[in-house]
């Protein structure tokens, strides 16, 4: 053994990434990503770490019972003979062991209220030039990892489905072309998780990968390039490389730490190890969301179906949805009659990182509205009432920019 990729090394011990980053930060070795290598000397100290710890065995939850006891446990933990020695050797090592301003952005949020959150799964949406592959991937990955159920009453295309992987689930948004862009970033806040670039191997960058890049960059999501047709003989997967490069995208094994998967989504060669980095991708941004919360989505797609009335397909974000509950979209609402999740079954409940389809709304919202919920049909009126109130005033005080009636008005 020489090298060892950090989350191989991770998967060995039993223990999570992100804690294995933890490990690599307080001895203040350099890493890129999990999919970084490090050099032997390291993988021996990260062990007699571990066992000093005693989290060698029961790793996963012994990180997450540090992680609840807040920076004091993260201080603490290298303090046998192995973590000194290598704080001697490395006096940023010794840094970021004794200044808690040095934590990580996850170590900040440790707080114990926060630590109890659960994780949720990650949300990802697919971008990249027309006829690159994206609903073909798409297609590829919901025949092999969505199990059908029995139709329910309400089936029509979700715009969204859940993929079952060995790592939990993976949500991934469905809509074709520029809406994808409206989901991404809808009114300031990210719907999308991951957005997973598509580039044909025949093909390298154009236009609309360069728009799909920008938009990933713009909302700040972590960005996975998916290599595709990498079946086909003029396939060439390292000119796609090289031109990332020129948009300073460097790939992991140039240097860089953007993770390119060569897929195709005709043989299904690559995709698993696309789902898998994903979920790695997923675990180093630690998402959570509490479904005991105060409910939140976001409008994925709405439409009018003509027996059905008003579907539309809601994103759980923060909270749980239950049939029977009362929604608040722009100026309308809608008791929800029945829901639906993206397999076409009936459900009474939906928790965070849900795609549901709804059935109850008095109007057809829009792609990237929020959704809040009320306690009853009079609270639910009474939001609307205010916000139509705070409308008319904003079009009242342009309507008097326009023209000014009043030397006030004026001022
Ligand atoms: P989209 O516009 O990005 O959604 O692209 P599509 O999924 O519609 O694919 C465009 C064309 O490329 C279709 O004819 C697909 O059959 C074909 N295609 C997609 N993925 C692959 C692949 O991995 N290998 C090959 N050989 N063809 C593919
Ligand atoms: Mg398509």
């Amino acid at each position: 053994m020489s090298k060892v990729r950090i989350y191989t090394l991770a998967k060995d011990l039993g223990v999570e990434n992100a804690r294995m980053l933890e490990i690599l930060d307080g001895l203040g070795v350099a890493y890129k990503s999990v999919s970084s290598t490090i050099e032997e000397d390291t993988v021996e100290l990260i062990k007699q770490i571990l066992e000093e710890e005693g989290a060698a065995q029961a790793a996963p939850e012994a990180a997450q019972a540090a992680d609840a006891q807040g920076p004091q446990a993260q201080g603490s933990a290298p303090q046998g003979p192995a973590a000194q020695a290598v704080a001697q050797a490395q006096p940023a090592a010794a840094q970021a062991v004794a200044e808690p301003e040095a934590a990580t952005a996850e170590q900040a949020s440790s707080e114990p209220a926060a630590r109890e959150i659960p994780h949720r799964a990650p949300v990802v949406t697919i971008m990249g030039h027309v006829d690159h592959g994206k609903t073909s991937l798409l297609d590829y990955i919901r025949k092999t990892r969505v199990a059908a159920k029995e139709a329910g009453g309400i089936t029509q295309h979700v715009g969204a489905f859940e993929a079952k992987t060995s790592k939990g689930r993976i949500v991934f948004i469905d809509t074709p072309g520029h809406e994808a862009f409206t989901t991404i970033r809808a009114r300031g806040a990210n719907v999308a998780d991951i957005a997973i670039i598509v580039i044909a191997a025949d093909d390298s960058l154009m236009p609309q990968t360069r728009e799909a890049i920008a938009h990933a960059q713009a909302a700040k999501v972590p960005m996975i390039v998916a290599i595709n047709k990498v079946d086909l003989p003029q396939a060439d997967p390292e000119r796609v490389k090289t031109d990332l490069t020129q948009l300073n995208l460097v790939p992991e094994e140039y240097g860089g730490d953007l993770i390119v998967v060569p897929v195709s989504a005709k043989t299904g060669e690559g995709v698993e190890d696309l789902l898998e980095y994903i979920s790695l991708t997923a675990e180093l941004e630690d998402l959570r969301a509490d479904p005991k919360g105060e409910f939140s989505g976001v409008v994925i797609e709405g439409k009018v179906d003509k027996q059905a009335g008003v579907l539309a397909t809601v994103m759980v974000q923060e909270g749980t949805l239950r049939v029977g509950d009362f929604l608040v979209v722009g100026e309308s609402y809608g008791k929800i009659k029945a829901m639906t999740d993206s397999a076409g079954a009936r459900i009474k409940d939906a928790g965070p990182s849900t795609p549901v389809q709804v059935l109850g709304f008095s109007a057809v919202p829009a792609s990237g509205e929020k959704v809040q919920s009320a306690k009853n049909e009079h609270a639910a009126r009474e939001v609307i009432a205010t916000r139509a109130d705070v409308r008319r005033d904003e079009e009242n005080a342009r309507d008097r920019r326009r023209n000014p009636r009043t030397l006030e008005d004026i001022m």
